[in-house]
């Protein structure tokens, strides 16, 4: 069994990722013979600040701290919600869009707020993996484009899910089962790309 160390204290992510690597992808794929780890399995590490100015920065800062202190192959993932009308925002800041990381309410209401009046309601998420050994960085993206709600529909998921319809949809991410945003999301399709690239590295 080969360990995937990722660095994210975030435990809705987390969970998603376990559930991609514990499903066959739409491609018959799958990532049988991994396991995840996050940060919570390395509690020395502490917080980890994100003071990067793009997805690939703040994915190579999360990953570097967790090859610092393990000295393994370390992976991460950093995403966001990027918004047209507002020139990428909330974009890296999306954790802590109003102001304290992760208050998922807040950040909703502040961009609903800011999206008021905007017909222009068109909106991707983003996901950036990196993996970081010896041989230096390696990026994994993906996106997943949609439309920003007017309001909340929905309870499920986590952070902006309950406002975002993806492209092909007529529900939420927060009304979608797992199973149908594991398959269609930006951090399946980054997680996609990353397991090729696994694959093909242990057969070399
Ligand atoms: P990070 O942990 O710094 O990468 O922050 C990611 C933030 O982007 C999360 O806290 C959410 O606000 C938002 N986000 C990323 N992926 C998703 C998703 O799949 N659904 C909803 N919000 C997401």
């Amino acid at each position: 069994m080969r360990i995937l160390a990722f660095a994210t204290g975030n435990a809705h992510k987390l969970e998603e990722l376990e559930g991609i690597i514990s499903s066959v992808t739409a491609d018959g794929a799958s990532w049988s013979g991994f396991r995840l780890k996050g940060l919570k399995d390395y509690p020395q590490i502490g917080e980890i600040e994100e003071t990067g100015s793009s997805f690939r920065e703040n994915a190579l800062i999360k990953a570097q701290a967790l090859y610092d202190y393990t000295g393994h192959t370390s992976l991460s993932e950093d995403s966001g919600l990027v918004v047209s009308a507002l020139e990428g925002r909330p974009g890296i800041y999306s954790a802590r869009y109003a102001g304290v990381h992760g208050d998922a309410n807040s950040n909703m209401d502040k961009l609903l707020e800011e999206m008021d009046l905007i017909s222009d309601r068109r909106c991707y998420f983003h996901s950036c993996i990196c993996i970081l050994d010896q041989s230096g960085p390696q990026y994994f993206e993906g996106n997943c484009h949609g439309t920003l709600l007017q309001e909340r529909s929905g309870d499920g998921g986590f952070g902006y899910d309950p406002i975002f319809m993806p492209e092909g949809f007529r529900d939420s991410f927060a009304i979608l089962s797992p199973e149908i945003k594991n398959r269609i999301s930006h951090r399946s399709r980054a997680m996609a790309l990353l397991r090729d690239f696994l694959r093909s590295r242990s057969r070399v």
